[in-house]
């Protein structure tokens, strides 16, 4: 928590900062569930309304699952927008909606995935406009992730990060990434993935 208030604050300051962590999406305002008992990335957005007073705050969540946490908690608030692109066909079986959801066909690969998300993230960045973006980069489509069925390659994640980091440059948007789940056979997999993003946030940011 504390960490993804300071990934915020620094990215408002710099243009991006990435946390090494973060991103526990599953957490309501008043119960854990899913591996998360805090929702972060929920109480870093809350600290940029009251403290930093920002007024457009965009969660963009691609971790493999839904982001029920959030979109619970900003369902009535028109100065978070909240998007998710996840598989269907997982947990969280109840999907409070977000202001934009995404749901994919257990299967669904590169090419489904960023026809997806170039089809719809361009419109809503244009539209809502938003100050601060907080990246949820998980590394859970992935073709090899154990608690998945999408079916990303380690080359399909770098250009979905570098999509939403070039989307979010070219909007003027600061960017908080958070890293989110990550459960593939081999950890040195999940590693790289993370690494990945990290490593596009410092080129393209
Ligand atoms: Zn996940």
């Amino acid at each position: 928590m504390g960490g993804t208030i300071l990934t915020a604050k620094l990215a408002l300051k710099e243009t991006s900062c990435v946390h090494l962590g973060g991103g526990f999406h599953h957490a309501f305002a008043d119960h854990g569930e899913g591996f998360c008992v805090l929702n972060d990335v929920a109480c870093a957005a809350r600290y940029c309304q009251v403290q930093e007073k920002l007024r457009k705050i965009m969660i963009v969540d691609c971790d493999l699952h839904q982001g029920n946490g959030n979109a619970h908690i900003f369902k009535d608030s028109k100065e978070v927008f909240t998007f998710s692109i996840h598989q269907e066909n997982n947990y969280p079986l109840i999907k409070p909606p977000s202001d934009l959801d995404i749901g994919l066909a257990d299967g669904s690969g590169n090419k489904e995935y960023l026809d997806a998300l170039e089809k719809e993230l361009p419109r809503i960045f244009k539209d809502f406009a938003p100050q601060l973006v907080f990246y949820i980069a998980g590394a859970d489509p992935y073709f090899k992730d154990q608690l998945g069925a999408l079916r990303l390659t380690l080359d399909g994640l770098e250009r979905r990060d570098e999509f939403v980091f070039a989307l979010a440059k070219e909007s003027k948007a600061h960017v908080a990434v958070v890293f989110g789940g990550g459960y593939a056979q081999d950890i040195n997999d999940t590693v790289l993935i993370h690494y990945n993003t990290v490593k596009k946030a410092l080129e393209i940011l």
